[in-house]
């Protein structure tokens, strides 16, 4: 199902994405050599109770994982790429933590994810694989405008992924947005221009680039939910939540602050 935002609700759909937004660049502050991720998963809740917004992940049960998620956010360390579940595993200086999180608040979704390293640990190939996520990402927001296909955004990704040298698996990827977390169209994070579904206002997009640094193969873990790197290599992670406007794109889960996607 593909859903076309009201603009009427276009207001909606921008106070959803601000609070994914705040809600990631504070827990990324808190986030600390020391950290429990099962303390950052409490911290979301309380905020997404705070807010008076509902979580798409703790009730979410779909055919890729095991039973309900359980949990409030997404915490993928190291060689976890997707779907992390928080467990008792404390922070140590110079992981490279990705946070995914989705919410809905008055009936809009929106979904954003950003990968940061722990501490001050300075890891080019750490920052290298984080930045080329964040650049895959802008591509991709930079292609989307009314009339625009999917195939145009997935292109525009994947080239920047391939680029840098990362494999790009087509496993999981973005995907439509509305009073649902997950709708089509599927976006791949590599495909061809001029090929898709054609972008229109009002379609709300989650982009997600994702790497590994070595593989394009994923395993599943033993609690059913995070995916992880074949090999044990690094991963990163970014993810924001557009809307198609009139005439580009708006990007709903732009931190206040920031200078670039995620940041
Ligand atoms: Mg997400
Ligand atoms: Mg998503």
């Amino acid at each position: 199902m593909i859903e076309i935002l009201d603009p009427a609700d276009l207001p909606r759909a921008r106070a959803t994405g601000a609070l994914v937004a705040g809600i990631l660049q504070t827990l990324k502050g808190r986030s600390s050599v020391g950290t429990n991720l099962l303390d950052i998963d409490r911290w979301a809740e309380a905020m997404i109770v705070e807010a008076g917004a509902e979580s798409c992940y703790v009730d979410y049960e779909p055919s890729f994982g095991r039973g309900p998620f359980g949990h409030y956010i997404c915490t993928s360390v190291n060689d976890a790429v997707l779907h992390g579940k928080p467990f008792d595993y404390t922070l140590a200086e110079g992981d490279l933590l990705s946070l995914d999180l989705a919410v809905s608040l008055g009936g809009v979704v929106a979904d954003s994810a950003i990968s940061f390293i722990v501490g001050g640990a300075e890891e080019p190939a750490s920052l290298a694989m984080i930045d080329a996520t964040e650049r895959a990402l802008s591509a991709g927001i930079a292609a989307a405008r009314p009339g625009a296909r999917i195939g145009d955004l997935s292109h525009a990704i994947g080239s920047v992924l391939s680029a840098a040298g990362y494999p790009i698996s087509t496993e999981f990827g973005g995907h439509g947005v509305g009073s649902t977390m997950h709708q089509d169209p599927h976006v791949p994070n590599t495909g061809r221009p001029g090929r898709g579904y054609t972008l229109r206002p009002g379609l709300l997009l989650a982009l997600e680039p994702w790497i590994m640094a070595d593989t394009a193969t994923l395993y599943t873990d033993a609690d059913g939910w995070t995916l992880r790197s074949a090999t044990g290599c690094r991963t990163a992670h970014s993810e924001h939540t557009i809307a198609i406007t009139d005439d580009g794109a708006e990007i709903l889960t732009r931190p206040r602050s920031a200078a670039g996607p995620g940041r």
